[in-house]
């Protein structure tokens, strides 16, 4: 199917059910609504010349015209490029010309972040860019008010599956973001199987305050939610915890989906206790290592019992392996589960791309559908990623059980060698967090002259709580911790240097530490 196919079918079977609903805007739709405003705006972008295989941006937060362009642009085949909604000029320029973007649709402004004026500044310097469509502007509700044009059943008729669609960037956790380049193949399928492995129906209501932007939110959010019939809730623009507990609330929601950090900002909200929780059923946790401690707060305290842990990457449309609701609770905290229907997986040795035998690490590798086309206009990086017999190379180690159930170790370039020692800050991670006073932590490693490398753990601390010292640290872990695992620096922050995605920035914290320690 297209995404334009599926989103027809789902209204036909379920036309009356809720699709979308705009907490702040104040705005519901239900699918036959939505069908007709996805069309009106397609034709609407139809008339300002654009055509099956152009590139359309999108900058914005997470809000309705979001949701609504998203499926506009699939349905008469432009290419849709998803725009970091923290990207500054210099960022915006790179992304708009790499793209060959000829129209971006934007929000004014988000916070302190001055979108039209950035897009006018850099609109000279891009060839390709010939509109501009502002959201709060007449010019998208002229969009919104287009008669639906009589050429949609036949540009539908010409498009396939296997055409370009989107153009995902990554977060840019470990360097500047790459742009993946996905089919209507790749990202619905993705979504779909996500849908089914949490058994989402027509009766399910997501909240989604994960950035639409990111492939969190528009597959794993919007497209598994369209492909069953259920309702996307938006919560707010950006995550804000007290706001995505108010909607589940307010809107009865029976999923919820976040990144790790923004389950543990949920938990330790001060009035935690007095939202309502109780139709939550399920909901995702992804996007970087899922601590178990946290999972099992998840479940036991946020009604999400069969919550699941996904693990992925936008080159994948995202997911490839996931938990299942029925899986024992031991692996539903602490492995990303198995592989998603269709998707072959392996784990190899990164020097010599052989197998490594079950339960030892190695780089976790992926084949099938769900692999991008590649990287936009940039064939080598493709061909380094993305090896002859299609595997793509992830770059993150595993490893994997003999019924399938993997772990995540951690990122490649993460890894910690002290003393020759191979460390894997994720498992200090772990154990850091069954400390009383810690909220979360990351650890890197920092050069040390003696070791090669030294860990350094970063640390958030209860509140009420206002230092923990490295001779504390040392006390709680010895006879828990190997000596070599124990962090010889801790840093107490109030913030992880973080992507717009929520991912803790381990190159910066790196880099801050180098200063740090002179
Ligand atoms: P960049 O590639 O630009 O450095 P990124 O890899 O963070 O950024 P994404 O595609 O958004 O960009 O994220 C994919 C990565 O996130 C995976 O390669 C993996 O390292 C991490 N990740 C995703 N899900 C999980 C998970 N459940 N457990 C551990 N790590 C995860
Ligand atoms: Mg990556």
């Amino acid at each position: 199917l297209t995404i334009g196919q599926q989103l027809a079918e789902t209204t036909e079977r379920f036309g009356d059910n809720e699709a979308l609903v705009d907490v702040p805007a104040g705005r519901r739709w239900t699918y036959d609504e939505l069908l007709q405003d996805v069309r009106r705006l397609a034709s609407g972008l139809l008339e300002l010349g654009l055509r099956k295989g152009d590139r359309v941006g999108i900058w914005a937060p997470n809000r309705w015209e979001w949701f609504l362009t998203q499926f506009a642009t699939a349905e008469v085949g432009l290419v849709l490029v998803n725009i970091n909604p923290s990207y500054r000029v210099h960022e915006l320029e790179y992304a708009l010309v790499k793209s060959e973007v000829r129209c971006v649709i934007a929000a004014t402004e988000f916070k302190d972040s001055k979108y039209a004026e950035m897009l006018e500044e850099v609109m000279p310097r891009c060839d390709d860019l010939e509109k501009v469509v502002l959201m709060e502007s007449d010019d998208f509700a002229a969009l919104m008010r287009t008669e639906i044009s009589p050429e949609l059943p036949a540009i539908a008729a010409s498009l396939t599956q296997h055409d370009p669609i989107n153009i995902q960037y990554t977060s840019g956790t470990t360097g500047f973001p790459k742009g993946a380049t996905l089919s209507h193949r790749n990202i619905l399928n993705n979504g779909y199987f996500v849908g089914e492995t949490i058994h989402y129906t027509d009766a399910d209501r997501v909240c989604t305050p994960v950035p639409f932007y990111h492939c969190f939110g528009m597959v794993m959010g919007n497209l598994a939610v369209i492909s069953h019939g259920a309702c996307t809730v938006i919560p707010g623009p950006a995550f804000k915890p007290d706001e995505a507990l108010k909607a589940v609330e307010s809107e009865k929601c029976t999923s919820l989906y976040g990144v790790p950090t923004m389950f543990i900002a949920e938990l330790a909200l001060p009035d935690f206790e007095s939202y309502d929780l109780s139709t939550l059923r399920t909901g995702i946790m992804a996007g970087s290592p899922c601590p178990a401690e946290i999972m099992r707060k998840v479940i036991d305290r946020m009604h999400m019992e069969e919550v699941s842990i996904c693990y992925g990457m936008t080159e994948t449309s995202p997911v490839s392996m996931q938990t299942r609701p029925d899986d024992s609770l031991e692996r539903r905290v602490g492995t990303v589960g198995r592989a998603l229907p269709h998707v072959e997986v392996k784990v190899v040795d990164p020097t010599t791309g052989d197998p490594v035998p079950r339960g030892e690490v190695g780089e976790f590798c992926t084949r099938g559908y769900s692999v991008m086309l590649g990287y936009w206009n940039d064939e080598e990086k493709t061909t380094e990623a993305i090896d002859a017999d299609g595997w793509m190379h992830t770059g993150d180690l595993a490893v994997m059980d003999e019924d399938g159930y993997a772990q995540i170790t951690g990122r490649i370039k993460d890894m910690v060698i002290r003393g020759g020692e191979n460390i894997y800050p994720r498992e200090i991670e772990e154990f850091l967090y069954t400390h009383p006073d810690i909220v979360d932590a990351q650890v890197v490693g920092v050069p040390d002259p003696k070791y090669g490398e030294e860990l350094m753990a970063w640390v958030k601390l209860r509140d009420g709580v206002s230092d923990l010292t490295e001779e504390q640290v040392r006390e709680f872990s010895e006879g828990k911790l190997s000596r070599h695992k124990i962090p010889r620096y801790v840093h107490v922050v109030d913030e992880f240097p973080m992507t717009v995605t929520g991912k803790v920035r381990k190159v910066d914290m790196r880099a801050q530490a180098v200063e740090m320690l002179g």
